[in-house]
């Protein structure tokens, strides 16, 4: 089975869709982190960002891997594990950057689709273009939403809780900047498939948007079974 979970930034995606792998049993990929993990790749390389032949050489040759339980998932740069820096606000600007290049897309689209393939029960999948573009015949979609005030709340309250030095504006500002950037890119800008189930999170806790998502999912499960 093929989960695909897309919206924008801090509307409860990776916390959903582990608590969905879990659950299920599936394999659970933060895209997301592949795309931080080829900005590190390429801070760390120099690579200015306007080189976008540089960056695709480098998305190209980077090994990146996801390891470990949902809970406790590591992303391993060239042998190297990068899940703390990964999540620094630089990484998360850069890796908004270098996700607008194609022929990097391109690269991290079969990568994951590799990965979602190879999952032996199925994989959750969860990122900005994967029912669009990564498994558009995945067995369900979400689409995860919530207004800009939530997702912004709720990663402030994130990084606070992380230790991290910055102000509510400051997190406003930095996720509305990369939701534009995602939604008015030419290639696999964040859309809402025709077929995907949206919720909109804002006034929700987790547990109810979980028992949404099950529901949706035993339903499906149950509509397929009637068919085969
Ligand atoms: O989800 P997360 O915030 O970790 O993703 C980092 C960046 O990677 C996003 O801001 C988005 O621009 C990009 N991304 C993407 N396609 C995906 C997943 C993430 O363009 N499938």
């Amino acid at each position: 089975m093929i989960i695909a979970i897309d919206g924008p930034s801090g509307a409860g995606k990776s916390t959903l869709g582990k608590m969905l792998a879990k659950q299920l049993d599936l394999l659970y990929l933060d895209t997301g982190a592949m795309y931080r993990a080829v900005a590190v790749a390429a801070m760390r390389a120099g690579a200015a960002w306007e080189d976008t032949a540089k960056i695709a050489g480098i998305a190209a040759a980077a090994k990146i891997e996801l390891r470990g339980k949902p809970d406790d998932l590591k992303i391993f740069l060239d042998g190297d594990d990068v899940s703390s820096e990964i999540r620094t606000l630089d990484v998360a600007q850069a890796a908004s950057i270098v996700s607008t290049i194609s022929e990097v897309r391109r690269i991290m689209v079969e990568h994951q689709r590799e990965i979602g393939e190879s999952a032996p029960n199925g994989c959750v999948l969860e990122g900005r273009d994967i029912g669009s573009v990564v498994f558009p015949n995945a067995d369900i979609k979400f689409f995860l939403t919530a207004k800009p005030e939530a997702r912004a709340r709720r990663r402030f309250e994130e990084d606070m809780a992380k230790g991290r030095d910055s102000t509510y504006e400051q997190t406003f500002s930095e996720i509305n900047q990369r939701d534009e950037r995602d939604v008015s890119r030419e290639d696999s800008p964040l859309t809402i498939s025709e077929d995907a189930v949206v919720i909109d999170t804002s006034d929700l806790d987790l547990s109810e948007v979980f028992d949404q998502m099950i529901a949706k999912i035993s339903e499906t499960k149950r509509a397929a079974a009637t068919t085969d």
